[in-house]
């Protein structure tokens, strides 16, 4: 299975997690996860509001005040509002960086510019509500809303990074689609890749998508794409659960139970009964079954995205 070049795996990324001494003290936050491990096989465009608007290293730290849906953006010491030259950056930024065609964006939780989720506004007691987001964010997401997004903090629960980072390869493969000739032909082709992928996250889906793609002639291909993009990454933002990858790996080993033994269908049965248990992760049955792919030479399962969804180094699959 062949992946994106880097080059076409590109991700925001707020710059202080990369290890830049952008943050107000001078300081950084480095992750080496996002750095060293995702580093290899994604391009990073960083990005830091507060400096890029115009302040200063170090500087006064900032926070948001007022209207939890309205905040305003003011430095904590002398409430100096620096709201509207945020606002005005932040428009030309997100017009800037809808040239690099992200894949995804890694935000700085908590911060008041780039936090994504639970950022402190406070009321004119000075009591804080966790239910902003950062400025900085706040526009970024309602100016691509299909574009993967989470936060530092977040990425630590490995469920969560599994799908978040298996969005940006789907988004990732999808933007190579878009980037070649259009016909009914690769959006199908692509759709039958993506078969056991996109049940592992919505059996439904799967079948609207798949109506869809059905009926796709060349007459409004741009409005099918379009369409079929939507469905795809509404999709991808669902949770792939135990259950449904059960599923999945249940209907892929009906491509070869004729072929394998029965003690050799009994022992992949009862792998697949232990990850539903929690007692392997799914790293397991995907390499048994991976290897049965190889033995019999199954070509229809050898182009499927759900086998090799992201490069092993990643680690996404190992947990329980
Ligand atoms: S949290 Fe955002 S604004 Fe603050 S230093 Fe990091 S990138 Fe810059």
């Amino acid at each position: 299975m062949t992946y994106p070049i880097k080059e076409h795996m590109k991700i925001g990324v707020s710059a202080c997690l990369l290890g830049q001494e952008v943050r107000w003290d001078g300081g950084h936050k480095l992750n080496h996860f996002i750095r060293d491990i995702l580093g290899s096989f994604m391009t990073f465009v960083p990005v830091c509001p507060e400096v890029e608007c115009g302040m200063g290293i170090p500087r006064e730290p900032l926070r948001q005040v007022g209207d939890p849906d309205h905040p305003r953006l003011v430095t904590r010491k002398n409430g100096i509002d620096v709201t509207e030259p945020m606002a005005t950056w932040a428009v030309n930024r997100v017009k800037e960086l809808e040239k690099e065609d992200l894949c995804g964006f890694i935000f700085k939780s908590k911060s008041p510019s780039s936090g994504l989720h639970k950022v402190k506004v406070y009321n004119d007691k000075g009591n804080p509500v966790n239910r902003g987001m950062g400025m900085f964010t706040r526009v970024f997401v309602r100016a691509f809303p299909l574009i993967p997004v989470e936060e530092d903090g977040r990425l630590s629960d490995a469920g969560i990074r599994e799908n978040f980072i298996e969005r940006i390869f789907v988004l990732a493969r999808w933007r190579d689609v878009l980037a070649n000739e259009k016909h009914p032909r690769y959006l199908m082709a692509f759709h039958t890749q993506h078969k056991y992928l996109i049940m592992a996250h919505s059996p439904k889906h799967y079948k609207i998508m798949g109506r869809h793609v059905a009926s796709v002639g060349r007459d409004k291909l741009m409005d099918d794409y379009q369409i079929y993009e939507t469905l795809l990454f509404e999709t991808m933002a669902l949770k792939a659960t135990v259950a449904k990858q059960v599923n999945v790996l249940h209907h892929i080993m009906g491509y070869f139970k004729t072929w394998i033994s029965s003690d050799e269908k009994k022992e992949l049965l009862d792998i697949i009964d232990h990850y539903r248990s929690g007692l392997i992760p799914l790293i397991v049955p995907m390499t048994l079954i991976n290897h049965y792919v190889r033995k019999y030479d199954q070509a229809y399962l050898k182009d499927q995205i759900y086998l090799n969804p992201h490069p092993l180094e990643l680690k996404l699959r190992n947990h329980v």
